[in-house]
């Protein structure tokens, strides 16, 4: 398919991102819709040329888990991505909506990431970068698939906002400054999974004790004056009010859109805790063998934390290969 800018036509905005924007739009010619992602990238013509070539990949891809791609290309200052759409959105936006999303959905999600990460590593030797919720999308047929993944280098290297590829979702060693590996991808996915069974970002609160709050900037401050100021265990310091939570995680990400390096203050002092405190766990509540597998995911020795291909023998994910669970009729709920 020979995808023009003019045969497309714009339905809705999706949503905005770091690196760019995702919009609805029909494909005239053969009435597909597909959601048109721009980025503004910032490299000369034989690397936009270059950039396009990588993309192809994404042509290539063809798995259950993975957004198929309709066709890519340029539009100056811009490139254009034209992938599948998605009409019950990313898992962000779903928890954001319906709030702490089911243990049978993230089991799922769990199992589907994974094989997407297998499939991308095994077929094409590609490594994601960039798992979180947004990155994980899903269709009213109830089936859960990735984006978003690191198939083009000089793409990552070309986009004009320099702190894209700078996320909360980092692994330790990551944030430490080893290579990327299949490995971070796993220490993202845990995250993520700990994010949607919960409802919260889960590291936003790592043992932020009394000397910590000085680090704190005025808005977080007012935020406290305006609540509790005394909560009353660890964990609920930025936990207490869900909606301040949700504030701070969406600020925690936004401030990755400025290098204004007094704005990333925070940002840095998470990577800190990151690195330096225990990892986050599930919790009980939610079973065993979800336990388990979430906290294999985030050992933060990357030599001790599982793959893909182990993760995928554990107890849990054999649950999800059995799973009963209506995702189309859970969809159809929101
Ligand atoms: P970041 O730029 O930090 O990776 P992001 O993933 O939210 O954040 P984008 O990838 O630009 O940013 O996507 C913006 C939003 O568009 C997403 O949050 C998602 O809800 C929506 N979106 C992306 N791709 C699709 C799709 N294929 N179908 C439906 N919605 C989509
Ligand atoms: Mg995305």
């Amino acid at each position: 398919l020979d995808i023009k800018n003019e045969d497309l036509r714009k339905l809705a905005d999706l949503g905005q991102g770091n690196g760019g924007s995702v919009v609805k739009v029909e494909h005239e010619p053969t009435g597909t819709i597909m959601a048109k992602k721009i980025v503004l990238i910032d490299a000369k013509s034989s690397v936009r040329k270059q950039i396009l070539r990588e993309l192809q990949i994404m042509h290539d891809c063809h798995s259950e888990y993975i957004i198929s791609c309709y066709g890519s290309f340029l539009a100056e200052p811009n490139i254009c991505m034209c992938i599948e759409y998605m009409d019950k959105g990313s898992f962000d936006g779903i928890y954001r909506k319906i709030g702490a999303i089911d243990i049978n959905v993230v089991c799922l999600v769990a199992h589907s990431v994974l094989e997407g990460l297998t499939y991308l590593y095994d077929v094409h030797r590609i490594i994601h970068r960039d798992i979180k919720p947004s990155n994980i999308l899903l269709n009213s047929e109830g089936s859960i698939k990735l984006c978003d993944f690191g198939v083009s280098g000089e793409l990552i290297n070309s986009i004009a906002n320099t702190f894209v590829g700078t996320s909360v979702y980092m692994s330790p060693e990551r944030i430490q400054g080893a290579e990327y590996s299949i490995k971070s991808d796993i220490w993202s996915l845990g995250i993520t999974l700990i994010e949607l069974a919960t409802g919260r970002f889960p590291l936003c609160d790592i043992s932020v004790d009394d000397d910590d709050l000085s680090d704190l900037d005025e808005d977080r401050e007012s935020e406290f004056d305006s609540h509790n100021k005394t909560p009353t265990h660890r964990d609920s310091i930025f936990g207490f009010n869900k909606k301040a939570n949700r504030r701070l995680s969406k600020r925690v990400d936004s401030t990755l859109q400025h290098e204004d390096a007094v704005n990333s203050m925070s940002i840095i002092e998470l990577m800190h805790q990151i690195v330096r405190e225990p990892a986050p766990r599930l919790g009980e509540q939610f079973g065993e063998e979800a336990e388990e597998f979430v906290d294999a995911c985030l050992a933060k020795d990357p030599h001790e934390r599982h793959t893909p291909k182990t993760l995928l023998e554990y107890r849990w994910m054999d649950d999800a290969r059995d799973s009963t669970f209506d995702v189309k009729a859970w969809a159809a709920t929101f």
